[in-house]
């Protein structure tokens, strides 16, 4: 049997280039080890830590605010078990739909690890299929480090702490990322005391100065507790407790928790599929080297996702399965780069879009910066929540937009505006001459753009 797709790898890159290859006309089979579909992002990932951070700021509103409502929350308890069954739920619902997906679009699914024996072969397991175009979407695995390997117990990655059987008394997290960030904040809010020590002097770096910094005072304030340009150097496991050392300022300190979250970022996972035998070459951190049109050097074997250079982002290994299955078709699709958003669901939300102010100075690019602060918006006002801002950054001579970030509620469906005007090449002036419907929390980019050219309205 000749496939005229095989895709190797069922995650949010390898799915959706799946499902477009057959609704272009193409024969398509996918190849995933796992026993579900869906890949890191629905199994241990994206989908998973949302349901959590979604149960934990419910309980955290009604601990916290809402008594300003008038609303009573004696005798709040946290059913822990429940609230891991119902995100295991909703990660079910969602891999089941990916299968349906699948067998509508008449996808052939196969299950098992696949190797490359050929540019156009592959085996798995006993069966061998043959293929005119492999793209391989293999994602990434945690890092580990070397003197403290993970165990899912007491040195957890961030599976580890997706299923933790109960709520930890005291957690360290190491690295000050997205993805930790997103789960210190689900175990602090459910009463577990987190330190996360940082290698860098600021939280969730490669975020706008700003947004890094307005971060740092909120999440201490909610309670976290900080050790930035802190370096691990130990750890030692005795009786489910651990004890981590880290030098701050030449000084050596340690802490004992329950458990260790290593947070210090992933790296592209292509084990197994013989990259070598096929010369297909990887860089120094792992990744496979593709042209522009994410062919490697064989031209009818591409890479996607985590697996190739760029943000580790589901959304975008989404947009470049649509573009290969595409480009494959024959037709020729363009991945906006510029144009993907990166969005932390703690509380407020971070959603980052295009350049930051730091990386358009470093470019010599002239810019224009606004800023407009929640509090200064009603929506935000009758929500009772004011912590945040929109910072918008323009280019100084054609004031077209080259960056926003939003720190806020609800920043991660508010960037959709940003995402749009970046597409189109908006202005600062096409943003913030549009009307906004009022009261909402979307004034506040109108108000950032105006704030960039002219003046904000309300300020
Ligand atoms: P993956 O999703 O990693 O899928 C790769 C698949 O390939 C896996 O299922 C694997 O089993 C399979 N595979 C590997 N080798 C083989 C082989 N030889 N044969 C067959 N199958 C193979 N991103 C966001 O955009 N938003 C978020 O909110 C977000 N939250 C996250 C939270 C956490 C805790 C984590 C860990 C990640 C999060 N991410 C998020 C990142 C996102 O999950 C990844 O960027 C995304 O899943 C990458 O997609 P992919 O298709 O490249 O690879």
């Amino acid at each position: 049997m000749t496939y005229d797709v095989a895709v190797i790898g069922a995650g949010p890159g390898g799915y959706v280039a799946a499902i477009r290859a057959a609704q272009l006309g193409l024969k398509t089979v996918c190849i995933e080890k796992g026993k579900t579909l869906g890949g890191t992002c629905l199994n241990v990932g994206c989908i998973p830590s949302k349901a959590l951070l979604q149960s934990s700021e419910q309980y955290e509103w009604f601990a916290n605010q809402a008594p300003d409502h008038g609303i009573a929350s004696k005798g709040l308890t946290v059913d822990f078990k429940q609230m891991m069954d119902r995100k295991g739920e909703v990660v079910d619902n969602l891999v089941q739909g990916v299968a349906g997906l699948f067998k509508r679009n008449q996808i052939t699914r196969i299950e098992g690890e696949a190797q490359l024996i050929s540019p156009t072969q592959i085996k798995i397991g006993n069966e061998q299929i043959e293929a005119k175009n492999i793209i391989l979407a293999t994602g990434s695995e945690p890092i580990e480090l070397p003197f403290m390997p993970f165990d899912e117990k007491v040195i957890i990655s961030s599976t580890g702490a997706l299923i933790l059987p109960k709520i930890p008394k005291k957690m360290i997290l190491i690295g000050a990322g997205v993805i930790g960030v997103e789960l210190a904040s689900v175990y602090r809010r459910l009463g577990t005391k987190v330190t996360i020590i940082e290698m860098l002097d600021r939280v969730c770096p490669g975020m706008d100065l700003a947004v890094s910094r307005a971060l740092y005072k909120i999440f201490k304030k909610q309670g976290l507790i900080f050790h930035l340009s802190a370096q691990v150097t130990a750890a030692e496991v005795s009786k489910n407790k651990v004890t981590v050392t880290f030098t701050q300022k030449d000084e050596s300190q340690t802490i004992e928790a329950d458990v260790v979250l290593v947070g210090v970022g992933r790296r592209p996972y292509s084990k197994g599929l013989n990259l070598e035998k096929l010369d297909i070459a990887l860089d120094s951190k792992g990744l496979v080297s593709v042209n522009g049109n994410f062919q490697t050097i064989h031209s009818n074997i591409y890479a996607i996702g985590d697996l190739i250079e760029g943000p580790m982002l589901a959304h975008r290994a989404s947009e470049e399965g649509v573009a290969v299955a595409e480009i494959i078709a024959g037709k020729t699709p363009h991945v906006n780069y510029m144009a993907i958003p990166n969005v932390i669901y703690t509380h407020p939300e971070v959603a980052s879009l295009g350049l930051t102010e730091e990386e358009a100075k470093e470019l010599g690019i002239e810019i224009l910066t606004g800023t407009y602060q929640f509090r200064g918006n009603a929506r935000a006002r009758c929500a009772g929540d004011l912590e945040g801002f929109v910072k918008v950054i323009g280019d100084k001579k054609t004031h077209r937009l080259l960056g926003m970030h939003i720190v806020g509620p609800h920043a991660s469906e508010m960037i959709g505006e940003g995402v749009i005007a970046m597409e189109k090449r908006a202005t600062l002036e096409d943003i913030g001459h549009a009307s906004h419907a009022h009261p909402t929390l979307s004034e506040a980019i109108k108000e950032a753009a105006l704030a960039a050219f002219d003046k904000p309205i309300h300020a």
